[in-house]
């Protein structure tokens, strides 16, 4: 958070409310999926979140922001100025174009899909079935996952006959058989389902393990996720 933007929230705020106190003010940014800033005052706290997409906004257009939020919050008129200058700048080609990237990306109506920004999943797919099983595995549904999570790389989803790969790898410096790798790991899965060994279930089986140091560059694939 450069330090400069609760500076400007609380000058703002000096402004339109010269006698009050200054109350306690936390401002943050915040990975909303459109242009979005919000106020709310708890407990005597203000606390502003701010569009990430305003992160690297000149310091009159975050002063413009703080003018709106906190004269909307304290019901005094805005001050057109002020507002102009907003819209001009949120109208921008460039802000514009981020925040269409960022709805596609974090937007909740987004569809499901197999074709990410760099790679494509079923053809992915396909590659792998001929190089290593021959082509004869049925290929399930392929995509790309929601959100961008580290912690998952991918799944294979028995229930809905879907292999899920985490969106991160989605990336042009994620090498072909990196992501390779993590889609022949989810198709040992298609391969090997999950057994039953006493009460245990056995889900990376001796035969499904054998079987993925099949892959050429299973080591450097493992190294590159390791420094991820
Ligand atoms: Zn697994």
């Amino acid at each position: 958070m450069r330090p400069e933007v609760l500076e400007i929230f609380q000058e703002s705020y000096r402004e339109l409310r010269l006698n009050a106190s200054l109350p306690e003010l936390k401002v943050e940014f915040f990975a909303f999926a459109n242009v979005n800033n919000t106020i709310r005052l708890r407990n005597g706290r203000i606390l502003v979140r701010l569009s990430d997409l305003l992160e690297g906004a000149p310091e009159n257009i975050l002063r413009a922001i703080a003018h709106i939020l906190l004269a909307k919050m304290y019901q005094q008129p805005i001050d057109r100025t002020y507002a102009a200058r907003y819209r001009k700048y949120i109208g921008s080609r460039d802000i514009m174009r981020k925040a269409h990237l960022v709805r596609q990306m974090r937007g909740r109506k987004r569809l499901r899909s197999a074709r990410g920004h760099f790679y494509d999943l079923e053809t992915i797919f396909e590659e792998l079935n001929t190089r290593f099983f021959h082509g004869l595995m049925a290929r399930p549904l392929m995509s790309w996952s929601q959100t961008r999570t580290r912690r998952i790389l991918g799944h294979y989803d028995p229930a809905h006959n879907a292999i899920i790969i985490s969106r991160v790898f989605d990336h042009p410096q994620v090498p072909r058989y990196v992501l390779d790798y993590i889609v022949y790991h989810e198709m040992l899965h298609l391969k090997h389902p999950v057994t039953l060994r006493g009460s245990r279930r056995c889900v990376h089986s001796a035969e499904f393990q054998a079987e993925e140091r099949l892959f050429p560059k299973a080591a450097e694939a493992e190294a590159f996720l390791k420094r991820l």
